[in-house]
């Protein structure tokens, strides 16, 4: 069986969730290619060409890639998709806006933010904000699968794959990119972060998100927040965890005047070590928490950036 992984990028480097699929990949077939589509990406092709388990990168270089517009990428997949039986791409939004596409091309389902694979037609994958996990079986002939990063390692770097560059053209004139607008942050990726410390409603207001900010610059962590906050104006909407935001799994994870709706556990409840701080001792985040801490966070804060 051969597997095209799709590559999420940003022209110069890869998307960490990336190396994430390929691991995924690796359970599935020692035959692994890579796609980078985009504008300007060698750099990014070259950074796939290393990754450990990645045979072959195929590099399509063109304003039309650029953006990853899914209707010119899944043309582009749709041209090589005879040599292929598997087609991954990590369950991000790029992702996701691009292999349903495929998956509808090819007229087969899509199997979507896949979390373990259990034999080459079967996969697990969460529904109900992660209460409950499916086993799917398919039997479609090609399988189209996105990968849920934090269920996978990342794939190492000993590789030195070649590099394939593919001329052909797909500008199918159903979108355009128009504009970008990105947000600026001094602190880590929360999606990638090591550490991340979130804040609820608990903290009150977005005054009292700086509390966490100067504990964030001692940790190098990256901020989140419980929709509460979000919706409460406290903080922007891109630092939500959970459900309907981003699924996090770091090394550490702090949870500090959050209660532990299983909407915000959906996002986060992978994290290797848990730390809640709540001043309710029945606050469901104790449930899944390592270690808790009943107690006022606006004096616990500060008492515990002093001793870090
Ligand atoms: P609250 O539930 O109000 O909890 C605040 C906590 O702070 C309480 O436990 C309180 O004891 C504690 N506290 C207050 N003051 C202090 C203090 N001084 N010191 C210490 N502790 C204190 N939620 C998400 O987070 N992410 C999602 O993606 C998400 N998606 C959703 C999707 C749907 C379809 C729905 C219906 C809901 C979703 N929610 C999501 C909302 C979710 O149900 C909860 O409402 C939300 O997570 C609650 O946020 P919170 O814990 O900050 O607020």
């Amino acid at each position: 069986m051969s597997v095209l992984v799709i590559a999420d990028h940003s022209n110069q480097s890869l998307v960490p969730a990336t190396y994430n699929s390929v691991s995924a990949a690796q359970q599935l077939s020692d035959d692994i290619h890579l796609l980078v589509a985009g504008h300007h990406c060698q750099g990014a092709a070259d950074e796939a060409a290393n990754i450990s388990g990645v045979n072959k990168v195929l590099l399509a270089d063109h304003p039309v890639y650029d953006h990853l517009l899914a209707e010119n990428v899944s043309a582009l997949v749709m041209e090589l998709a005879d040599h292929y039986d598997i087609f991954i791409a990590p369950a991000t939004t790029t992702g996701k806006n691009i292999l349903p596409r495929v998956a509808a091309l090819l007229d087969v389902e899509q199997i979507s933010d896949v979390i373990s694979i259990e034999a080459d037609d079967t996969f697990k994958r969460p529904f109900y904000a992660g209460n409950a996990i499916a086993t799917v079986t398919t039997s479609a002939s090609k399988k189209v699968l996105t990968i849920r990063s934090t269920a996978f390692e990342a794939a190492g770097t000993s590789a030195s794959a070649p590099i394939e560059t593919l001329d052909s053209v797909h500008d199918q004139g159903l979108s355009a990119f128009i504009d970008e607008t990105l947000a600026k942050a001094d602190r880590p990726e929360l999606s990638s972060a090591r550490v991340v410390i979130s804040g609820g409603r608990g903290l009150q207001n977005g005054e009292n998100f700086t509390l966490l900010e100067s504990l964030a610059a001692k940790l190098d962590a990256a901020i989140g927040a419980s929709r509460a906050a979000v919706d409460a104006g406290f903080c922007p909407n891109d630092m939500q965890v959970g459900q309907t935001g981003k699924i996090v799994a770091p090394e550490l994870y702090f949870a500090i005047g959050i209660s532990g709706a299983i909407q915000h556990l959906a996002g986060m409840k992978d994290s290797k070590i848990i730390v809640a701080i709540n001043k309710d001792e029945d606050a469901p985040i104790f449930q899944v928490a390592d270690y808790g801490l009943v107690a006022d966070l606006f004096e616990v804060l500060p008492e515990l950036e002093n001793k870090l």
